[in-house]
């Protein structure tokens, strides 16, 4: 391991993944500052800045301390100006007044509502802030706006998706998903993967990762695990997308963050108890909650590779992509991992494989909040 010159103090490298980052982040006044302005970023369509204050962000998680003062972060990688500019200003005045004054923009804080609804990205938000529209209500009251049908459910279920998904739900959604695919034959293989995987206690949804012992044969799962929660009232939207997976395409197109697996994203009811005393009365409670949840099949020849790119973070997973092919002259994504110099594609049974085929040190998925 490399050193600081003039210190004891190991490098930090500028890939999150030869970093090992956990949740337990020492800077986070910052990083939460930084994000802010990678957010807005995004809004104003600024790929390259954005881009930079995801990096900055992402350095500062990784530190095992705490910042106290812009000196501390002299030899990090990835601080451009505008980053060491705002960190300077939050430890001077507590605070940075140009991320103060994004956080009281209007148009920052509609982007970020309408984002928020499931369905919705940055281009549709903007559609809709230019037509004067600042509300949810005002969408919904609005009968010139079209609603997709996922954008529809987003809005139908708007009150519990935008709630935080808790491990114990998580857990309980495990459980369902599992008895939903069970009667596929004992073979099935089912994991949790993205956040969850990563140890956060809260998640926008649930994602897993499921797979069959012999390739080729995983095409009927999904439909039959979406069919077997439909019959049991549990769906309550499904957009299913069939595999558009062919490992002799590539890697002629540029590698992209979607994957081309069997995948469905879901909104599923979720039983939950009712509290003492609210069962009885003249407003009967609802008995469930809403939750999104994520499906994708991979061949269980991909699976190793499908794994890694659904575990997450998005920021890790930049990285490791970007390390693959400017550090070793190799192309990896969702469906595996291509040596451009020897013109093949390396095989792999286990994230360490993949690891090991790039020279990379494991992470383990604890370790990949970047
Ligand atoms: P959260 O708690 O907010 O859900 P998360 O890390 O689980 O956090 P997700 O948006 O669920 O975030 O995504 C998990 C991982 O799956 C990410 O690393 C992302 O790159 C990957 N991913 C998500 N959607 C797709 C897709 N359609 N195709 C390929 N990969 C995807
Ligand atoms: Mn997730
Ligand atoms: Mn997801």
């Amino acid at each position: 391991q490399t050193s600081l010159p003039g210190t004891s103090l190991p490098a930090v490298s500028q890939y999150a993944c030869q970093r090992r980052t956990t949740l337990d982040n020492h800077n986070k006044l910052l990083t939460d500052a930084l994000e802010v302005l990678a957010e807005n970023c995004e809004f104003n369509d600024s790929k390259g800045p954005c881009l930079g204050f995801r990096r900055a962000a992402s350095v500062l998680k990784s530190l095992t301390t705490a910042l106290s003062c812009l000196q501390d972060a002299v030899g990090l990688p990835c601080l451009g100006d505008e980053s060491k500019n705002v960190i300077e200003e939050i430890f001077v005045c507590g605070s940075s007044s140009r991320v103060e004054d994004i956080l009281a923009d209007e148009r920052y804080q509609t982007l970020k509502l309408f984002t928020s609804v499931f369905g919705v990205g940055p281009k549709t938000a903007e559609k809709w802030y230019r037509r004067g529209l600042r509300s949810l209500e005002e969408i919904c009251a609005d009968s010139s706006i079209h609603l997709n049908r996922m954008q529809e459910a987003g809005f139908l279920y708007y009150e519990d998706i935008s709630k935080p998904v808790t491990v114990a739900e998580a857990k309980a959604m495990d459980c369902i998903i599992k008895e939903a695919a069970s009667c596929f034959g004992s073979g099935v293989t089912i994991n949790l993967t993205g956040g969850f995987r990563r140890g956060k206690t809260f998640g926008h949804d649930v994602d897993f990762i499921l797979t069959v012992p012999e390739p080729g044969k995983e095409d009927g799962l999904l439909p039959m695990v979406i069919g077997r929660l439909r019959s049991q009232g549990l769906l309550l939207f499904s957009d299913f997308q069939e595999s558009t997976f062919d490992l002799n395409k590539m890697p002629s197109h540029r590698f992209e963050a979607m994957d081309h697996f069997q995948k469905c994203f879901l909104i599923l009811k979720l039983r939950t108890a009712l509290e003492e005393g609210k069962q009885r009365g003249p407003t009967r409670r609802r008995d469930w909650k809403a939750v999104r949840v994520d499906l994708v099949v991979p061949p269980v020849d991909r699976y190793a590779f499908c794994l890694l790119g659904w575990s997450g973070s998005t920021q890790f997973e930049r990285d490791l992509r970007r390390f693959a092919r400017l550090e070793r002259g190799m192309l990896l994504d969702n469906h595996g991992l291509y040596d451009k110099a020897a013109n093949t594609f390396l095989p792999a049974k286990t994230e360490e494989d993949i690891f090991a085929h790039l020279g990379l040190d494991y992470i383990e998925p604890w370790q990949r909040n970047a």
